[in-house]
């Protein structure tokens, strides 16, 4: 698994698809936040709007770099989805604009889906597979209402589905999702969780080549670790938890993880690389150190975090650019929109602690650890994994080593083991205490 990104830049493989996704998504995301604000209708859920851009431009859309086709699916609901979470259109397209480059984590997973970072490394791009945007948009609804009643939903927030097509080229549907690590602090320790154990393991020996690697739940039992929340926040945490896995259950959805990242505040910041790259970070400059270079256990996103006041300075460039866009009626909306930036998302319970959960004690003192997580990987429907388990099976593999388990089934086993994970420092200690007394 490759856990470093790359930096996607013209000699990429894979640029001109990464730089036409962004276009699309400048594109459209200013179309939709020109027009002024409605509610929602039932055909909002279903809308799909497809677009052609091209080297000389035209009516509609203007000339781009390259020939390409983009679709955008339902934009009045992700628009309304980006409000609910606190997403500010300047900054989102701040974030996306193709002139940042991306850097690409590859496919760390099995499902072959890519992963792009926006290069202040808020954002992540995952390409999905046709199956899960068809699903995605079967239940948008559920999802949207969903998010609505719960804010702190610690689901995957989803900002946005598109497809984009080269000319003779396969179609790439992908989804833009919080990037639920930080890019101003180190996570010493990732973790992947399901509440399994089959083939839930990360081998220990292979850590040393990769000490960023994501580890599994045998590792976070191994290592005897708890998401250290007293219990004022484990009671929040667990309550938001089941009302989440509710929602899967009911839409028969399974295989999702907690992906939780760890710092340790004490730590810190270790390898501090960040605070030379800031310094030596000219505004508007495009020197970026290489994030494929960056020593293990260094956040490649530090070295791509654009100060405070590069990210207005962005912003008011947009704006500027975005008025003297013809015809995209931009200049009204752009106006009104704040000029300061925050890089932390706030007012959102479970990312309010520096984009993190601070570990509480038993007395509900803070303690000396962040958790950065969130339940993702969450458009696998039960159907899809039982037809893939025929396949692996029709292929040689053993059951136990994929026997999926039904929805309810897995999301009662998720609930069951992450709750018993968590815990206090101090009553983890007295668990042990007397588990060794009896
Ligand atoms: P598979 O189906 O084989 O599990 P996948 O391609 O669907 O893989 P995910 O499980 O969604 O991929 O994610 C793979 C890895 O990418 C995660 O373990 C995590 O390290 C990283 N990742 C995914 N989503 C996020 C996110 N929102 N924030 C930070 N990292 C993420
Ligand atoms: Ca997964
Ligand atoms: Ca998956």
């Amino acid at each position: 698994r490759v856990v470093v990104g790359t930096k996607v830049d013209e000699h990429h493989q894979n640029y001109v698809r990464a730089y036409n996704m962004l276009t699309g998504i400048r594109f459209c995301v200013s179309r939709i936040h020109a027009k002024s604000d409605r509610e929602l209708s039932d055909a909002d859920f279903l809308a799909a709007q497809k677009y052609s851009f091209d080297i000389t431009g035209n009516e509609l859309t203007p000339s781009t770099k390259y020939d390409f086709k983009f679709k955008d699916y339902a934009p009045w609901v992700f628009r309304h989805i980006r409000t609910i979470f606190g997403i500010d259109p300047a900054e989102y397209l701040v974030s996306l604009t193709a002139k940042y480059i991306l850097s690409e984590l590859g496919s760390p997973g099995k499902s072959g889906s890519f992963f792009y970072f926006s290069r202040d490394y808020k954002y992540i791009i995952k390409t999905i597979h046709r199956g899960e945007q068809k699903f995605l948009r079967k239940i948008l609804k559920e999802y949207y209402n969903h998010v609505r009643l719960n804010p702190n939903t610690l689901l995957s927030q989803f900002y946005g589905l598109h497809r984009v097509k080269l000319p003779y080229g396969k179609k790439v549907h992908f989804v833009i999702m919080n990037n639920l690590f930080p890019p101003h602090r180190d996570i010493h320790r990732t973790f992947d969780l399901k509440g399994s154990t089959i083939g839930r393991d990360f081998r220990e020996e292979d850590l040393e080549n990769n000490p960023r690697a994501t580890l599994k739940d045998l590792n976070w039992l191994r290592r005897n670790l708890h998401l250290e929340f007293g219990p004022h926040k484990k009671e929040i945490f667990v309550t938001q938890m089941q009302r989440d896995v509710a929602m899967l259950q009911r839409l028969r959805i399974m295989d999702y993880s907690l992906l939780v990242g760890i710092h340790d505040l004490e730590r810190g910041n270790e390898d501090n690389l960040r605070d030379k790259t800031l310094q030596v970070f000219q505004p508007g400059g495009d020197k970026l150190p290489d994030p494929a270079n960056c020593p293990p256990g260094v956040n490649p996103g530090l070295a791509r975090t654009p100060s405070k006041l590069e990210t207005a300075q962005r912003a008011r460039e947009l704006r500027q650019t975005v008025k003297s866009q013809r015809p995209i009626p931009m200049a009204q909306t752009m106006d009104k929109m704040p000029d300061e930036s925050s890089l932390v998302r706030k007012g959102f319970y479970f990312y309010a602690d520096d984009g993190g959960f601070r570990a509480t004690h038993e007395d509900n003192s803070p303690g000396d650890e962040i958790y950065y997580l969130g339940i993702i990987d969450c458009l696998t429907r039960y159907n899809y994994v039982k037809r893939a388990e025929h396949f692996w099976k029709g292929m040689g593999g053993h059951e136990s080593q994929i026997s999926p388990i039904p929805p309810d089934r897995y999301g009662d086993r998720f609930i069951k083991f992450i709750s018993g994970i968590t815990m206090s420092r101090e009553r983890a200690e007295k668990e042990v205490l007397t588990s060794t007394l009896e």
